[in-house]
């Protein structure tokens, strides 16, 4: 890694949670880092590769308690970068997809501060991959779409466009969003067959998914006491978790 004498931030995204999920590139940064500001959704086994005397603040905010406001985060990088010191800002999953990491990028750009993004798996994709659901499959789905079940501005996805991609969704949502979430979609008028998924804590060692139409989905939920993190995943496609799901339970009974 080059000099980076000057400050410098890496926007590095975490990954779902398992730690093995971290890139080769991420673990890098995070043991080139002097501060490192770490999201509450980012499994903190990730740290063993911090310098010893790295610092290592918690900014986690977690929905419904706001504990460490966005514009904080923000200033207190760039403080960090402007005294020289090298900043691994650690996001879970993805720090581009819901994570506002293109606020942070944006805030460091106006402080003229140098930074570099890495991306990280996204949880979106490996919620559904750890449930054996492809997301694309060739004659089933040939979309998929991520969206965000609780937009900033209180306004609802376009469901109705969503749902006529005929793709794949994959809905990034607080758990207690999720009836609200699925009456919307059912008003925009799927099949009410369509098979759904709902993935909490994914790639977590206490990962559970639940199954069920999309009509009962939200039922299923509340019945199993599904907690966050969690991905909601629906279409087609999530029909093909049984045949995937078989041969994993084969591969790891071998
Ligand atoms: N940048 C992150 C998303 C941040 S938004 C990413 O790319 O994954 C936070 C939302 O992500 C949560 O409300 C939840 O819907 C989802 N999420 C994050 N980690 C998760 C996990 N391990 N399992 C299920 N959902 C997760």
């Amino acid at each position: 890694m080059t000099d980076k004498s000057r400050g410098f931030v890496y926007l590095v995204g975490a990954g779902p949670g398992d730690p093995e999920l971290l890139t080769f590139r991420a673990a890098r940064c995070i043991a080139a880092a002097d501060a490192i500001l770490v999201d509450a959704l980012v499994d903190p086994r990730v740290l063993e590769h911090a310098k010893p005397a790295a610092r290592v603040i918690e900014v986690g905010k977690r929905g419904g308690c706001r504990s460490t406001p966005q514009q904080f985060i923000e200033r207190l990088m760039v403080r960090l970068a402007r005294s020289g010191a090298v900043v691994t800002r650690l996001k879970g999953g993805d720090p581009f997809v819901f994570g506002r990491g293109g606020e942070e990028a944006l805030a460091l750009k106006r402080a003229g501060i140098y930074y570099e993004v890495v991306p990280g798996v996204s949880s979106g994709l490996a919620a559904a991959a750890s449930a054996g659901i492809p997301v694309t499959h060739r004659g089933v789905s040939s979309a998929v779409t991520f969206v965000s079940g609780h937009a900033a501005d209180g306004t609802a996805p376009d469901w109705g466009a969503l749902v006529k991609s005929g793709g794949t969704l994959v809905v990034f949502m607080g758990v207690k969003r999720l009836p609200s979430i699925v009456q919307g979609l059912l008003a925009a008028g799927p099949a009410p067959d369509t098979p759904a998924a709902a993935i909490e804590r994914a790639t977590w060692p206490n990962q559970r998914t639940l199954r069920a139409t999309v009509a009962r989905i939200a039922e299923e939920a509340r019945r199993a006491e599904l907690d966050s993190p969690a991905i909601l995943v629906i279409g087609r496609a999530v029909a093909l978790a049984d045949a995937t799901a078989d041969m994993a339970d084969m591969a790891r009974a071998a």
